[in-house]
């Protein structure tokens, strides 16, 4: 053991609950000379064990525990028992024809800091903390012997790193050959390209997954106008359940590119969808003044994470608010609206209350009909509700 952390008496009281973050405000007292990454264990003012966590000398969440388990190292067979139970899980709630999954959802898969993604044959890695990073060695190993078949990419090229004193670290980890530009994935039985090395986070949207299958109950025959669409997720669902026209918008052109070609790639061509380049918050405007032509059936809203600090939630609220009233003002009768928040600090509830100021400001009546949040394999850890981040509604037009 490197070191100990000694928890100030009352503050234990989060990580008795299983809540595997340590923040500076809670240490008493460092024993030993704990480096960057190193296991430490984190005892309470009694001297009682706590939790094995990993150190993280330069940010304000100084340790991220491994395990709660006094008897259990950090080891080769800690991490494959942890990628081995959770392709397990995966294995029990993925749907069918589906290649592309989250194998690691970080501390909601009992490994903080590590986000593993799994596309087709290509395991895509994220460390994002300091003891991610340590224990590199240990988790490409323990990876190969879970997954013999499978080369693994780094994407590790995140802001959250410079928290951690780490800096951006891109390429591959284990394999011969670099990932393909064209590696196709499977979803809901639908054909997607992923670029592991350019596409953002580690290629894909891979959370998105239940609420683009949702998409399909409300798209056939259907004019569908799909915002923020990436690489086009939700429009090619639309468009596999009959939708008369589809407009995906994104202020990427590769992404819009990779879209086009995701249709061809399901034979989808015949549908008629446009893909526009450009930004949605103008888009939506611009449309506002041709309102015979610019409307539509299905609107879906799928922007970016807006909130990244507590100081930025008021103006995230307004910007959830003002792509909500423009697109509520865009709907035919009957109209749906399939919107999102990728934003963890922003709530569920506060999410709701946004929407509805944009609909009321729109002057809109709409009900929610359906709720959607992150799939099943980006679980959320009970004791850590931080895991949830991703919720959607579906709301309809009452007339
Ligand atoms: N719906 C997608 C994921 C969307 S991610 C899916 O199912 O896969 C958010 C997307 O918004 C990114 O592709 C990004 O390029 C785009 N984006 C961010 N800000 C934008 C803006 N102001 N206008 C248009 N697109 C934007």
């Amino acid at each position: 053991m490197a070191g100990q952390l000694i928890i100030k008496q009352g503050k234990e009281k989060a990580l008795l609950r299983k809540h595997p973050w340590v923040f500076t405000g809670a240490v008493a007292k460092i024993k030993g000379k704990p480096g960057l990454g190193d296991t430490v264990d984190v005892l309470d003012s009694k001297g009682q064990f706590l939790g094995r966590a990993a150190y993280s000398p330069h940010s304000q969440i100084c340790a991220r525990v491994w395990t709660f388990n006094a008897q259990e190292t950090i080891d080769l067979a800690f991490f494959q028992r942890r990628f081995a139970r959770a392709q397990r899980m995966r294995e029990d709630t993925l749907p069918e024809h589906t290649t592309g999954y989250r194998l690691i959802a970080g501390e909601s898969d009992g490994l903080p800091g590590i986000t593993i993604d799994i596309y087709a044959n290509w395991i895509v890695c994220q460390l994002l903390s300091a003891g991610a990073e340590l224990q590199r060695g240990l988790i490409v190993e323990s990876l190969r012997a879970e997954f013999p078949n499978h080369s693994i990419y780094e994407r590790s090229d995140v802001d959250v790193r410079k928290k951690e004193g780490l800096t951006p670290v891109t390429g591959l980890l284990h394999g011969t050959e670099q990932p393909p530009a064209e590696l196709v994935i499977e979803e809901n039985g639908l054909k997607l390209y992923v670029d592991i090395v350019n596409g953002h986070k580690t290629g894909y949207y891979l959370d998105q997954r239940d609420a683009r299958q949702a998409i399909k109950k409300y798209a056939k025959g259907k004019r569908v106008l799909n915002c923020f669409s990436y690489t086009g997720g939700f429009g090619l669902y639309a468009a596999s359940a009959g939708a008369r026209y589809v407009r995906n918008l994104d202020m990427s052109q590769p992404a819009l590119d990779m879209a086009a070609k995701n249709l061809q790639l399901n034979n989808l061509t015949s549908s008629h969808v446009e893909h526009v380049q450009g930004d949605v918050f103008q888009l939506l405007r611009d449309y506002q003044t041709n309102p015979e032509q610019e409307k539509f059936d299905v609107i879906v809203l799928d922007p970016p994470k807006f909130v990244d600090s507590k100081a930025s939630l008021t103006r995230a609220c307004r910007g959830y608010k003002d792509i909500n009233r423009l697109a509520a003002k865009l709907l035919n009768p009957g109209g749906v609206l399939l919107t999102f928040s990728c934003s963890g600090l922003l709530s569920t509830e506060l999410f709701q209350k946004v929407v509805a100021d944009g609909v009321l400001d729109a002057g809109r009546d709409m009900q929610i009909i359906e709720r959607t949040f992150q799939a099943a394999d980006h679980p959320v850890f009970l004791p850590y509700p931080e895991g949830l981040y991703l919720k959607g509604l579906i709301v309809r037009l009452m007339n």
